[in-house]
């Protein structure tokens, strides 16, 4: 059975998340032939229709708009609605995160329309999508098959590799004219302050180098800063380093804080509680490093170093540099 799938482009500093790409390898899964549709918007969404053409998407739909450069729930509410409106799809990916969880539930609801969220994997068994999302803090997982109707999925970051881009593949372009009653906006967004560092993106990181309570200090978490640096990767932080004022809760990981998915997950100084494996577990690859040989974090890690992390981090970031 052919379907019509939409995929929303997550689109941060006029660039492309990496989770769009993702999300149109899942609808590519599903289509069956179907036609599949990726949206884009902001003042710069015509010059990112042609990377979306290469992973995957047979038509692009461009609203371009600087109303929608930064995301509010209104402005992306309307312009959303009405790409759905006017493409009428079977499914709608959005990524998990901070733009797909608010603007697909509101959506859904307003439709009366079913929504899976965070899933982590999605494929097509005897022509029904599977959806499969992780249940009570991720100690388990649910599969979900969506019977009829239309249905939105918002898709974990770093679960489904992207397609690799076929520079030949090209998509009808299509500009969208979406225009905003200034009574409907009821947030405008004057200034964006940043609190993490500039660099790789902590939701959507391949390494991700975490500190917890064990750093000690906000100077802790610059040996684990350095790691991150040589490795390419993202420094994140457990909520009792968030806690004690070490660093920003822009950089929790956990329930109540980001859910991350990389390859690499290292945790320093991290106890490893019910409520952070909650936002890490899944990795690829966890290496823990605690001086409690007792630490619940080793019960989840690939490899463990019984040790003190002021010695093993500035050790690694030695070894690394060497690589
Ligand atoms: P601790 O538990 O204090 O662990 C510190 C660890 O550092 C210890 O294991 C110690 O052995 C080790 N250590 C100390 N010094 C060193 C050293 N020099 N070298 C190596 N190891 C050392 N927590 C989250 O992380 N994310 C969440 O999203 C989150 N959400 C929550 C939601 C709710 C509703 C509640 C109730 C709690 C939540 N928590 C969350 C808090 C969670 O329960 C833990 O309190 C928190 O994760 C503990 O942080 P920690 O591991 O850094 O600190």
């Amino acid at each position: 059975m052919s379907r019509n799938v939409l995929v929303l482009a997550d689109v941060r500093d006029g660039a492309l998340r990496n989770v769009s790409l993702e999300c149109l390898a899942a609808a590519g899964r599903v289509a069956e032939g179907g036609k599949v549709t990726a949206a884009v918007f902001g003042s710069k969404a015509k010059s990112l229709a042609v990377t979306l053409a290469h992973h995957g998407a047979d038509e692009v739909i461009v609203v371009e708009n600087d109303q929608l450069d930064q995301y509010t729930t209104d402005a992306y509410f309307q312009a959303f609605k009405q790409v759905i409106d006017t493409v009428g799809p079977d499914v709608i990916f959005t990524g998990h995160t901070a733009v797909g969880r608010d603007v697909s539930p509101r959506i859904a609801a307003r439709l009366g329309v079913g929504l899976i969220s965070d899933c982590t994997d999605v494929q097509l068994t005897d022509g029904r999508i599977v959806f499969t999302r992780p249940i009570y803090a991720g100690k388990a997982f649910v599969k979900k098959v969506v019977k009829s109707g239309m249905v939105f999925a918002t898709l974990r970051p770093n679960n489904i590799p992207a397609r690799e881009p076929d520079p030949s593949r090209k998509a009808e372009v299509k500009e969208l004219d979406v225009t905003f009653a200034p009574e409907t906006l009821r947030t405008i967004v004057k200034e964006v302050v940043k609190k993490t560092a500039e660099g790789v993106d902590l939701s959507e990181a391949r390494i991700i180098v975490s500190g917890g309570r064990g750093v000690k200090s906000a100077d802790g978490f610059k040996p684990l800063q350095e790691l991150a640096d040589v490795l390419g990767g993202a420094v994140g932080a457990s909520r009792g380093a968030c806690d004690a004022g070490y660093c920003d809760y822009a950089l929790q990981i956990g329930q109540t804080g980001k859910v991350v998915t990389p390859d690499l997950y290292i945790a320093c100084g991290i106890s490893g509680a019910i409520q952070h494996l909650a936002g890490m577990s899944n990795s690829k690859v966890i290496v823990a490093i605690n001086k409690d040989p007792e630490a619940n974090i080793f019960n989840v890690a690939d490899y463990g170093i019984v040790g003190d992390l002021f010695e093993v981090v500035p050790m690694l970031t030695e070894e690394f540099k060497k690589v």
